[in-house]
């Protein structure tokens, strides 16, 4: 495969260059031959960006679109009796597939090549995950969680059971099918059950990612039981790679995270679907986390990375209280560049060199709307829509194509 005379965002810094030939071979980009740096276009022209990684979803529930509208996060989305719980329990097998297969397919055709999943239904709800992704080509990073809740509220408040041992068979099974373990919420299971899944998921090799402080009763319940925030809790028991949302994360509890190292993953569009606060963007970054960004759950929101960008972006100004922070570059990233930082970078740097995997997305900047455009990301955070993706490739196969 040969790109001419076109542009890509090269390196870390996504870095709009004018190339005159890129060169894939083999899945690899083997040449670049870059020229000026270009921010501004004068002609419509083809643009290149690292292929976009969405770092939370629950493509699971995709098969009910809209279906938690006017539910309330606990009456829509937690074990055992939520929609999605009860719904998922009586969804044909062939039907849930389907639904799954063509939420990955609008993925690569909105610019995404991988999304890192937190599914329900145990391994049976992982095989599912992964012949949809089999059948579309976007790669699935799967984390699953126990089937059904393993403690009763009693055991949960005296936070002293270890797993049982249904579960500890049933943990051994998900650890082998998936790429890792994810609960909802550290408030799910008792510390000596994290303690348990840290130790098995370190022995193994396996990735471990929790939600916290999606709302104020996160941290609040964890006071009570244990005397520690549900962040903190988080990381002394189940140190996890990834910790999602940080929705209502106050000043303390964001240095906790940077000094911890751990990448946040946050959800504005999904949280702001929920009445929950917005995700202090600006702190989050100011303080030096890495972020990354997710667009949560199929039901609830469309799995959409340019629109999560545009939204990222827009808040993130809003919360910096000017016009001029962040630059749009930093936004960017957090789809892209920033996953080189963490334990999937090798798999997916989020950015284009030689020697790296050609996975990219083809933008059309020769459209009306986008080729006098003043400065590209952040014409491509703010207007580029899955309309304008040309091309989706990863490792060198093109997944969509217009
Ligand atoms: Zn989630």
């Amino acid at each position: 495969m040969i790109y001419q005379n076109c542009i890509a965002l090269l390196g870390d810094d996504l870095e709009p260059h004018f190339c005159k030939r890129i060169e894939i071979e083999d899945g690899v980009i083997v040449g670049i031959d870059a020229g000026e740096r270009v921010s501004r276009l004068t002609e419509g022209m083809c643009v290149l960006i690292p292929g976009l990684v969405n770092a939370h979803t629950h493509m699971g529930d995709a098969a009910f679109p809209d279906g938690a509208t006017g539910l309330s996060l606990e009456a829509a989305f937690f074990r055992p009796n939520g929609f999605k719980y009860r719904e998922l329990a009586k969804l044909p097998e062939a039907e849930h597939l389907a639904a799954v297969a063509d939420a990955l397919a609008y993925m690569a055709g909105s610019g995404t090549v991988a999304h890192i999943d937190f599914r329900e239904q145990g391994a049976l709800g992982a095989r599912l995950l992964r012949t949809a992704s089999a059948q579309t080509g976007v790669s699935s990073i799967i984390l699953s969680q126990f089937t059904d809740s393993p403690f009763d509220m009693t055991e949960l408040e005296a936070n002293a059971a270890g797993l049982p041992e249904q579960h500890r068979k049933e943990l051994l099974s998900l650890v082998e099918e998936s790429d890792g373990f994810c609960e909802s919420t550290i408030n799910d299971l008792t510390d000596p059950a994290w303690h348990e899944i840290h130790q098995l998921t370190r022995a193994t090799g396996k990735a471990r990612a929790i939600h916290c402080l999606e709302n104020e009763g996160y941290r609040e319940l964890s006071l009570k039981r244990t005397k520690m925030g549900d962040l903190a809790r988080a990381i002394k028991n189940f140190s996890p790679d990834l910790v999602v949302h940080m929705t209502v994360a106050n000043k303390e509890e964001i240095a906790i995270l940077a000094d911890s190292g751990i990448s946040a993953v946050i959800n504005p569009r999904a949280n702001a679907n929920l009445g929950l606060p917005l995700p202090p963007v600006a702190a989050l970054l100011d303080a030096g986390v890495n972020v990354l960004l997710g667009t949560d759950n199929g039901m609830l929101n469309s799995p959409n990375l340019f629109a999560e960008l545009d939204f990222t972006y827009k808040l993130a100004k809003s919360q910096y209280g000017d016009a001029v922070r962040p630059d749009p570059v930093t936004i960017l990233k957090m789809a892209t560049s920033n996953l080189g930082k963490t334990r999937w970078g090798s798999q997916f740097p989020g950015r284009l060199e030689v020697g790296g995997p050609a996975t990219f997305v083809e933008l059309d900047f020769k459209q009306k709307h986008l080729c006098r455009s003043a400065h590209l990301v952040a014409s491509i955070l703010t207007r580029v829509t899955p309309a304008d993706v040309l091309r989706t490739v990863r490792d060198g196969r093109t997944i969509y194509q217009r």
